[in-house]
C-alpha cells in the first residue's frame, strides 16, 4: 500500500521515529580522571570535544543524545569538573548530586586500576540515598589481565561491576545493554508520576540575574527567612508554590539557593545545575537581566532550553532600574540576540518591587498550552494544502518540490513530519514553521519539523 508514492510502512516508521516522547536521562558520575568523559564520548559515538577542552576550561554543554540498540536517551556528562574550587570530596559530591537528581539511571565509573577510594564510597552513599538504578562501570580494564581488578569492586555493594575500557571500547556494549535495562522507556520524574500533578517549572538564568530573588518573592517573605536560617541543612529540592490560585512545582530550587557557596568561579556547576533543572521541568522560565546587555551566556541558556524541547517564558528582570535609553537598546538586542525564541511569551518584571509578578502565570500557561497543542491531521493537511497552493516552493533544476501531506507525530513539544516530493530548502522550511506558528498558536514552544522525501 502507498500514499502519494510513499510506502505506508515508511510513513508509519517516520511518524513513530519523530513521535518519540521526552527521552530518559542517564548520568555518568565518578571521581576526576576515572574516564567519565572518555566513556561519554564512547556512548554518544561521536568525537565531540568532551575530553580535549580540559582542564579548567568552562564547558557549557553537558547533555548529549545517544542511541543504543535502537533506543534513544540523553547522557549527562559530569566530567567538566574543576579541581581547585571545593576540594575533591565536595566537588565530586556536588556534581554527582546534581546529575543524579536529574537522572533516571546512573553509570558510576570507578578506575579499576586504582580500586575504590574514600571519594568513591562517598558517591556510593549518595547513590544509595537517591535510590536510582545504578550500573557500575569498572573502567580502564584494557585487557584480560584487568578483569580481576574489576571483580574487587563487588565490595562497593552496587552489584556486578562491568569491566570496560572507555578508551578502546572493550566491554562497553555489554555495559550499555545493562544501561538499557536500568533506564525506563520514558523519563519517570518529569512525565511519568507527574501526570495530573502540579506543573513543573525551572527557574533558570545566568548568575545574578535574580533567580533566588524571584523565587523568594513568589514563595513569600516568611519562607525566605526560614531558608536562610536553615543554612547548611539541605533544602527540599523541589518547592510547591501557589501562584495565581494554582499550585506549581518549582524544580531544583535547592540548586538556586545553594548557588552561593558553589558558584565561586565554578561556572561549570551553573551549567550542570541548569541542565538538571531543565531536564526535570516542563516549562523553563528564563531570567534575563534587563539592565545589562544580553550576553552569550544568556543565549547558551536559551539554547539549552530550546534543545531540551521545553516550553519557554522569557522574564526580563530588574525592570525597576531601566531608563528610557536602556529600554530602547534592550528592544534592539532582543530582536537580534534572542531571535531564536521570538515566539516565547515575554514578561518584564522586577523581583525586587514585585512589578508584573501577576503576568508570570499567564505567560507560563500560554507556553504550556502551545507545548501540548495537537493539530488534528485533517486540519493540518487542509492548512498545508492551502499554503502550498498559495506559496509554492521555488522551482529547482526544472522541478518543483511539493509538500504532499503531513502529520503531527507528537507533543511536548509539538513534532511534525512532512512528506515531500523533493528536497525542501531551509528557507521554505522556516516559512512553513512560521506559518504553522501563526495558524496554530505555538507560542512559547519549540517545534520540530522533519521532512521525508519520496524516493
Ligand atoms: P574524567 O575526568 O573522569 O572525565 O576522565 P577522562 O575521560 O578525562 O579520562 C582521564 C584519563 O584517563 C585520560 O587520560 C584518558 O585517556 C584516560 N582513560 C580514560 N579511559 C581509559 C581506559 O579505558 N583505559 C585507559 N588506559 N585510560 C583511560
Ligand atoms: P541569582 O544569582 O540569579 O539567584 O540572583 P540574585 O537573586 O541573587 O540577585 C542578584 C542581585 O540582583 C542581588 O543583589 C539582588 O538584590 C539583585 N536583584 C534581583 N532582582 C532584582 C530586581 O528586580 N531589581 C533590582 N534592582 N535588583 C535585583
Amino acid at each position: 500500500a502507498a500514499v502519494e508514492g510513499f510506502d505506508i510502512e515508511d510513513v508509519e516508521g517516520a511518524i513513530e521515529e519523530a513521535g518519540h516522547g521526552p527521552l530518559p536521562v542517564l548520568a555518568v558520575v565518578g571521581r576526576p580522571n576515572v574516564g567519565k568523559s572518555t566513556l561519554v564520548n564512547r556512548i554518544i559515538g561521536r568525537r565531540e570535544a568532551v575530553v580535549e577542552d580540559k582542564p579548567g576550561v568552562t564547558r557549557d554543554r553537558v547533555t548529549y543524545e545517544a542511541e543504543w540498540a535502537g533506543r534513544r536517551f540523553k547522557v549527562v556528562d559530569t566530567g567538566g569538573w574543576e579541581q581547585d574550587v571545593l576540594g575533591i570530596d565536595a566537588s565530586v559530591a556536588a556534581q554527582a548530586e546534581y546529575a543524579i537528581e536529574a537522572a533516571d539511571a546512573v553509570v558510576f565509573v570507578v578506575d579499576a586500576k586504582v580500586g575504590a577510594t574514600d571519594t568513591d564510597e562517598a558517591v556510593v552513599r549518595l547513590l544509595r540515598k537517591a535510590g536510582k538504578p545504578v550500573v557500575l562501570a569498572a573502567n580502564k580494564v584494557d585487557g584480560l589481565s584487568g578483569e580481576s581488578d574489576a571483580a574487587y569492586l563487588w565490595s562497593l555493594g552496587l552489584g556486578e561491576p562491568h569491566p570496560v575500557s572507555a578508551l578502546h571500547g572493550r566491554g562497553t556494549g555489554d555495559m550499555l545493554d545493562a544501561v538499557l535495562e536500568a533506564l525506563p522507556e520514558a523519563p519517570e520524574q518529569t512525565f511519568g508520576t507527574a501526570v495530573g500533578g502540579p506543573r513543573r517549572i525551572a527557574l533558570i538564568g545566568r548568575p545574578n540575574v535574580g533567580k533566588s530573588s524571584l523565587l523568594n518573592k513568589v514563595a513569600g517573605e516568611e519562607r525566605v527567612v526560614v531558608n536562610e536560617i536553615a543554612g547548611t541543612t539541605r533544602d527540599p529540592v523541589d518547592e510547591l508554590i501557589e501562584l495565581g490560585g494554582v499550585t506549581w512545582k518549582f524544580v531544583d530550587t535547592a540548586g538556586i539557593r545553594k548557588r552561593v557557596h558553589l558558584q565561586q568561579g565554578a561556572d561549570y556547576y551553573a551549567s550542570l545545575r541548569t541542565a538538571a533543572a531543565v531536564e526535570k521541568a516542563e516549562v523553563a522560565v528564563i531570567l534575563i537581566d534587563a539592565s545589562e546587555s544580553i550576553s552569550v551566556q544568556d543565549q547558551r541558556i536559551v539554547t539549552m532550553a530550546v534543545e531540551a524541547g521545553r516550553a519557554i517564558v522569557l522574564a526580563f528582570n530588574k525592570w525597576d532600574t531601566l531608563d528610557e535609553e536602556r529600554r530602547y537598546y534592550l528592544e534592539r538586542e532582543i530582536e537580534t540576540e534572542l531571535a531564536q525564541v521570538a515566539w516565547a511569551p515575554r514578561v518584564n518584571i522586577s523581583a525586587r518591587t514585585g512589578r508584573h509578578m501577576e503576568k508570570l502565570v499567564p505567560g507560563i500557561e500560554t507556553a504550556l498550552a502551545g507545548w501540548e497543542t495537537r493539530v488534528p491531521t485533517g486540519r493540518l493537511n487542509a492548512f498545508l494544502g492551502e499554503l502550498v497552493a498559495a506559496h509554492p516552493h521555488p522551482v529547482r533544476g526544472g522541478k518543483q518540490p511539493r509538500i504532499l501531506f503531513g502529520t503531527q507525530a507528537g507533543t511536548k513539544p509539538p513534532r511534525f513530519v512532512l512528506f515531500a516530493s523533493g528536497f525542501i530548502e531551509a528557507g521554505y522550511r522556516r516559512f512553513i514553521e512560521r506559518r504553522l506558528r501563526e495558524e496554530f498558536s505555538f507560542d512559547g514552544t519549540p517545534i520540530h519539523i522533519s521532512v521525508r522525501v519520496r524516493e
